[in-house]
């Protein structure tokens, strides 16, 4: 899209926590800004555990971009991926759904978030998904729940005991909220709905190569936040590194040497690494990248040499006041997001620029299980209860829009006063749609191609082929890197993997 315009053009790629308040930072100045987004929602990711053990509705965690930004008139919400960065021309290009397009801007701000990272193990993938998207949650609610199903059919009691072992990897606060929420679900929610399985004979395993639950929390709420979850039947295995995963189970190296743990559910929550965009981005601007692939940045957020382009969040690489790389949270992108507003607003208005970025930090939550969570608030350490209502109140603030709000805490209400999930429905496509897109490839070059345009066949196919590596929605579309085919999910017509080759063979359009 090209278009002459007197005002500056402002383009935002990513409508996650930076993009998005950068945007409303910038309600009243005279720019128009297009924003751009691979999906139509803005993604409340501290939420997601919630979606997929069953207690929030994707809905409630994803508000729509266009629905979010309605009274804000001076912006155009564009959808698609944007892939590449011509910074003599000032050009941003997107791949759009079935459509290329490209974007003109004076200036860029670039929050594209980040993906997970396997640590150089992409085929881990394959069958221990991650968590940083709504199809993420999805399928993992559908294997989550899928597998008490599945338990409750086996004959065989080894069968049952694998589907009813469920490990995560990393005990960070991601991992340490799902484990906690299996638990709770297991020992608790679902007590008393099957008749051939006991849930609460379940394994929860948390699994980390280092040596502390939440250890960025310091070793007093540290040791809290395990002792909690070892009270609620978490099996906490630290200093355990992970160093095979498979469709029936995990291998895991620990002082005792090499293991296994026979579980057809695995998580991964361990590690983040840039979208591919930080990459383009560097090798366009000369700006250089950190080991996870985040864009080092000036003080003020902009490229060096590239005072036009602001990155932020989740993606830059920026020094706090102890030296070490800013954390990836939401506080940090939001209050970069406002930073790098107020340079465009300072710059507009003739006043001098260039104010470093200067982060505060607002402290730090996790939940453990209903009504218990550890803080960490300046000097203030709290856990349990009080902590909890931290928790809730910082939450019920931050998650957009009224209505959001106001369902998402009927819905804990439901899960933690009750014993109700009121979001357990989890469906044939929920389980299994990553890996029939991947051997479908990209759905309009294949449409395209039925209808005899040769190039998008093989563009499709090139898409149906490639390896996974990761299980962003941002890589899988810039990548075309959909997981492979996860043969023992709940569903997939076995209980231990067998139907690995049928199900290819159903899911393959090609043959
Ligand atoms: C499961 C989970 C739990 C978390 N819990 C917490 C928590 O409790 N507290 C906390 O402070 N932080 C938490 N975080 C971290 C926090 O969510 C991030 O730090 C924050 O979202 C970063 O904001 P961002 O704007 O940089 O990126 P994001 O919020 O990730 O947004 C990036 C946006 O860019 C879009 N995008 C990506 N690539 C492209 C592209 N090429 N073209 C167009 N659009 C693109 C994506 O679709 C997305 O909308 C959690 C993260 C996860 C994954």
């Amino acid at each position: 899209m090209t278009q002459a315009s007197h005002r500056q053009r402002v383009v935002v790629v990513g409508a996650g926590f930076g993009g998005l308040f950068a945007i409303k930072a910038l309600r009243k100045a005279p720019v128009d800004i297009t924003l751009i987004n691979g999906t139509a929602y803005h993604l409340f990711q501290p939420l997601l555990y919630q979606v997929a053990t069953g207690i929030l509705s994707e809905g409630e965690v994803a508000p729509p971009i266009r629905e979010v930004l309605r009274r804000q008139k001076n912006v155009d919400v564009r959808l698609g991926w944007v892939t590449d960065v011509d910074v003599e021309n000032k050009v941003v290009s997107v791949s759009g759904p079935g459509i290329d397009y490209t974007v003109e801007y004076d200036t860029l701000i670039v929050a594209a978030g980040a993906s997970q990272s396997y640590f150089g193990n992409d085929q881990f993938a394959d069958h221990a998904p991650g968590m940083k998207s709504i199809d993420d949650a999805l399928e993992l609610r559908a294997r989550i729940f899928g597998a008490f199903e599945v338990a409750d059919l086996q004959t065989d009691a080894e069968a049952a005991q694998r589907w009813l072992t469920f490990v995560v990897v990393g005990a960070g606060p991601t991992g340490t909220e799902l484990a906690g929420q299996i638990a709770e679900l297991a020992h608790r929610n679902l007590t008393g709905q099957y008749k051939h399985i006991d849930p609460s004979k379940a394994r929860i395993i948390l699994v980390d190569a280092i040596g502390a639950v939440l250890n960025t929390f310091g070793d007093h709420l540290s040791a809290g936040a395990q002792r909690e979850l070892e009270k609620l039947g978490v099996e906490v295995k630290l200093n355990t590194k992970v160093v095979g995963v498979d469709s029936t189970g995990i291998e895991v190296e620990d002082a005792n040497g090499r293991h296994r743990i026979p579980s057809v559910t695995k998580v991964w929550a361990a590690g983040v690494s840039a979208p591919p965009l930080a990459a383009k981005l560097a090798e366009a601007t000369g700006a250089k990248t950190d080991r996870a692939g985040r864009v080092f940045v000036e003080q003020d957020t902009t490229l060096p040499g590239h005072p036009e382009i602001f990155v932020l969040g989740d993606m830059m690489n920026l020094a706090g006041d102890d030296g070490k790389p800013l954390p990836g949270v939401a506080q940090v992108a939001i209050q970069s997001g406002r930073h790098a507003a107020d340079q465009i607003k300072r710059r507009l208005g003739g006043k001098e620029t260039g104010q470093p970025f200067k982060y505060f930090d607002k402290g730090s939550l996790a939940t453990i299980s209903r009504f218990s969570a550890v803080a960490s608030i300046g000097k203030l350490r709290l856990s349990g209860f009080p902590a909890w209502v931290v928790w809730v109140a910082v939450h019920l603030f931050y998650l957009v829009g009224f209505k959001n709000r106001v369902t998402a805490v009927l819905h804990w209400a439901v899960s933690f006063i009750g014993r109700g999930r009121s979001e357990r429905v989890a469906t044939q496509q929920q389980a299994f749609a990553r890996r029939a897109i991947r051997a479908y490839g990209d759905p309009f070059a294949r449409e395209r191609a039925e209808s005899g345009d040769h190039a998008a066949l093989a563009a499709a196919d090139a898409g149906a082929a490639r390896p996974a590596t990761s299980t962003t929605a941002a890589e899988q579309k810039q990548t075309g890197t959909e997981p492979l085919a996860r043969s023992t999910e709940p569903g997939a017509g076995s209980a231990d993997g067998s139907a690995t080759a049928a199900a290819r063979e159903r899911l393959s359009v090609r043959e």
